[in-house]
């Protein structure tokens, strides 16, 4: 697989890069998916960023397609691997749904490269030729034909030389509690209640998730700001900070929660959760108006109806956590670029404004954007240019598969 070429190329393996490279894959593709740590699923495994939303509202479902597909047959096979997909979320146990993305994406015939780094691109006129990877076997160059940056942080796009903007929302380290006695807890808003009186909150306040397994929960409570996530000092710094904050939340909640007394740490996420970093700018920046107002496109490839919701001092007024009075398209202009003929993007780094990336950046959407941006890359290899990539076969792919693309 190393300094090898191949149809495309997806780089990073969350949620939205292996639904690409599984999509890409069934159209026919011959596709290489890097990633640097050891599994899929990025926040949603690596991460323990659970649970996955949000599928719908008001009654229907306005996320559809393969990955709630693929969510389902997992259930199906391996009950009590989530609870069930509805209008908001499963929520899934981390280790079953990495393997259920890495056996789904074998079967498709994508091939794994985990362990490597990708650090560079190698740019020829419009086209990135290659990337740069780093792993335990040196320096290495993957030539690919199509690229689809699924990074997060936009690191494929932002090496090659494509416009970004920065923006940056607290920093948090997931962790999973077990050895919870759930027969005696109270309510989970109760749980939130009694954790922030008990004394002053250090962080921000509990939002706990309980796991498929009933005496585990996830915990999303650690977090600092005004830390950068693409500065490799703060990272550590964060890591370390959120790591001695969980441990702190799991003393005050030993002490002060019915159930908990028992309560361990079984993991902190190995991977730390960014919620915010780099936004490629595509030809189409998805604003927050466009969020809030619903608005439907031409060339819209995936629906989205997720909560705003800027956390901490990033919110600028605009972004307070509410719910949207209906869904919104996302176009396919927000998956390209003007500088490049080769390049999707996918998942959190597509092309969104602040405001419309704390809803976009959800892992339902993820899934939809995904299959779009695979499907899309598998037919850009005929096509030729990504940028004017015709986009009613791609929809119409993509309702064959069960996606969602109109209102309502
Ligand atoms: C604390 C927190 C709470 C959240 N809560 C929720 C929630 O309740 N519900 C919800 O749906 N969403 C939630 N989100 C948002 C959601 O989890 C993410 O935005 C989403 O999972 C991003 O998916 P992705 O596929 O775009 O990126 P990621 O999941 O980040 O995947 C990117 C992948 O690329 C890899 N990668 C990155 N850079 C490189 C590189 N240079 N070389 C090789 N590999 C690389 C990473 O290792 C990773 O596997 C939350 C996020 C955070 C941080």
């Amino acid at each position: 697989m190393l300094n090898s070429e191949h149809d495309v190329i997806v780089a990073g393996g969350g949620i939205s890069g292996t639904m690409a490279a599984i999509a890409a894959a069934r159209e026919g593709a011959d596709v290489l998916l890097v990633e640097r740590y050891t599994a899929l699923g990025g926040m949603a495994t690596l991460g323990l960023v659970q649970p996955i939303t949000t599928w719908g509202r008001g009654g229907s479902f306005v996320i559809g397609g393969s990955g709630k597909r693929l969510l389902e047959e997992m259930i199906e096979r391996h009950p009590g691997s989530a609870t069930a997909v509805n209008h908001y979320g499963p929520s899934c146990d981390a280790e079953h749904l990495k393997r259920e993305l890495e056996q789904v994406a074998l079967a498709h015939g994508v091939r794994l490269l985990y362990h490597a780094w990708i650090t560079g691109a190698e740019v020829g006129g419009e086209r990135v030729q290659a990337i740069r990877i780093v792993s335990k076997s040196g320096e290495s160059l993957l030539r690919g034909r199509v690229f689809v940056d699924a990074t997060g942080d936009g690191d494929l796009a932002a090496f090659a030389g494509a416009p970004v903007e920065i923006g940056s929302q607290g920093i948090t380290l997931m962790f999973l509690v077990s050895g919870i006695d759930r027969d005696r807890c109270p309510e989970t808003t109760e749980i939130g209640r009694m954790y922030k009186e008990a004394g002053p909150v250090n962080y921000r306040g509990l939002a706990l998730f309980w796991h498929p397994r009933p005496d585990s929960a996830y915990m999303n409570v650690t977090e600092v700001e005004h830390h950068d996530a693409l500065d490799v000092e703060d990272l550590t710094a964060a890591t370390i900070a959120c790591r001695d904050q969980a441990w702190r939340v799991l003393e005050r909640l030993r002490e002060h929660v019915p159930g908990f007394e028992q309560a361990y740490i079984a993991q902190t996420a190995p991977a730390l959760g960014v919620r915010e970093s780099r936004h490629v700018q595509g030809l189409h920046v998805l604003s927050g108006e466009d969020v809030e107002a619903g608005r439907d496109f031409e060339d819209t490839i995936a629906r989205a109806s997720c909560p705003v919701d800027v956390h901490g001092s990033a919110n600028d007024g605009r972004g307070a956590y509410h719910g949207l009075k209906r869904s919104y398209g996302v176009p396919y202009r927000s998956l390209v670029t003007a500088q490049f003929a080769n390049v999707i993007l996918t998942g959190r780094c597509i092309s969104a404004d602040h405001v419309a990336h704390s809803s976009v950046r959800r892992m339902a959407p993820g899934f939809a954007l995904g299959e779009a941006a695979g499907i899309a890359s598998a037919q850009a290899l005929s096509h030729g240019d990504v940028r004017d990539l015709p986009t009613a076969p791609l929809q119409a792919r993509l309702r064959e598969h069960g996606a969602i693309l109109d209102p309502e």
